[in-house]
């Protein structure tokens, strides 16, 4: 049973976490209302950061 390690943890979609990295959507904070009424965390996955166009 794996035990919280705190609440630091970067939040990283589905997607990255079972490793399509490349089925992520979530790259950037997207609103779900028009009205911004509904936030969702941005996917803090590392495969983000070098994804400027190094596509190999
Ligand atoms: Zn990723
Ligand atoms: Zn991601």
């Amino acid at each position: 049973m794996p035990r919280p390690s705190g609440a630091s943890q970067p939040y990283r979609s589905s997607a990255c976490r079972i490793g399509t990295h490349d089925a992520c959507a979530e790259a950037t904070k997207r609103f779900s209302s028009p009205a911004g009424l509904v936030t969702y965390e941005a996917c803090a996955c590392p495969c983000h950061l070098n994804s400027t166009s190094g596509k190999r």
